[in-house]
């Protein structure tokens, strides 16, 4: 998979994918990121990328023409001329099937077949706020290519015209996207098969899928954990037992695994309703799940003290 940035700072990435996971997936060709510098696609003298906004108002606005000029040195076209006047899909969860639509209609081996393997994203405070999911749909293509944005952002037309999506990382405002562009490269390649050491881990993190979407063999011995199924992750310790007077719950030290799978599932449950209650809505819950919230929210409301995410053990 490759990813491609354009920003008018280059030199802001140089070392950013120089550690750890990345810097394996890099160095084993599992991904590829080419960082073009904005101003090489202009023709004046001052390699001018921005201008003042129509309209009036505060700062400057990046001018659609080195934009557009970027985005053909990549092979990419307007959207329109892309799948031969088609739309793109807005929704990331329906690029799968816009795929096999557009492998259905049968379109040519020319240029359609491979454009929709690309995915180009506008970084934006405006944009739909990026999540675990978009990641997902992300690693499943061949290429995204990642404009960031600076000053006020980008000309409007360059967003219309060329984006799949408009990204925003957080309900805040950067200074620009190259930050932005990072944490969306970072969770996505993460998630590219073979990226991370054991393939089913990102299932098993926070956001991660439920447990009957884990095509992991079990070959004989019970998991000790559950796919997330949309919540966060449990606690995790690590030696020693004891440490600055707080010790590992007893469940983690016994190597029960069923044990261990519920007293996780319930911290899971526990953690989510006190920080992300938000998540619950769209978790995957069994009904154990569900009796054992309606427990966790019980014992809440009824000593009225706020939720604890490290019970004792169960
Ligand atoms: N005027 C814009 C607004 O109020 O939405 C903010 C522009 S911001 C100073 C400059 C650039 O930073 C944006 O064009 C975008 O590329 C990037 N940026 C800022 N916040 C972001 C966020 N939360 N997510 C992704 N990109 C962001």
């Amino acid at each position: 998979m490759r990813f491609e940035i354009v920003t008018i700072f280059p030199d802001f990435f140089a070392g950013i994918f120089e550690n750890g996971i990345l810097r394996r997936a890099l160095a084993e060709g599992l991904v590829t990121v080419g960082v073009h510098d904005l101003r090489a696609f202009t023709h004046d003298r001052h390699r001018t990328v921005d201008d003042r906004p129509f309209g009036g108002g505060e700062g400057m606005v990046l001018k659609p023409e080195p934009l557009a000029e970027a985005l053909a040195s990549l092979g990419i076209q307007p959207k329109a001329e892309r799948l031969g006047g088609g739309e793109f899909p807005e929704e990331p969860t329906s690029w799968a099937k816009a795929r096999a639509d557009i492998k259905g209609l049968n379109v040519g081996a020319e240029a359609p077949t491979c454009q929709p393997r690309t995915r180009v994203i506008l970084l934006s405070a405006q944009g739909r706020r990026f999540t675990q999911a978009i990641a997902r749909e992300l690693a499943t293509v061949d290429r995204v290519v990642l404009l960031c944005g600076r000053y006020e952002g980008v000309d409007e037309r360059i967003n219309q015209l060329y984006c799949d999506l408009e990204l925003s990382i957080g309900d805040y405002v950067l200074s620009g996207g190259e930050l932005a562009a990072a944490v969306v490269v970072d969770a996505t390649m993460r998630l590219i098969p073979g990226v991370l050491g054991n393939e089913a881990s990102s299932e098993f993190e926070s956001f991660g899928v439920a447990d009957a979407e884990i095509a992991t063999a079990e070959d004989g011995v019970p998991r000790s954990q559950h796919g997330a199924g949309g919540l966060l992750d449990y606690p995790h310790y690590t030696r020693p037992a004891e440490f600055g007077g707080l010790r590992v719950p007893e469940t983690l030290l016994n190597g029960d695994h069923a044990g261990i799978r519920r007293w996780r599932r319930e911290q899971q449950l526990r953690k989510t309703l006190a920080n992300r209650p938000d998540l619950l809505e769209g978790a995957a819950l069994s009904s154990e799940d569900e009796k054992l919230l309606e427990a966790i929210r019980n014992e809440t409301s009824s000593d009225g003290t706020e939720l604890q995410n490290h019970s004792a053990d169960a």
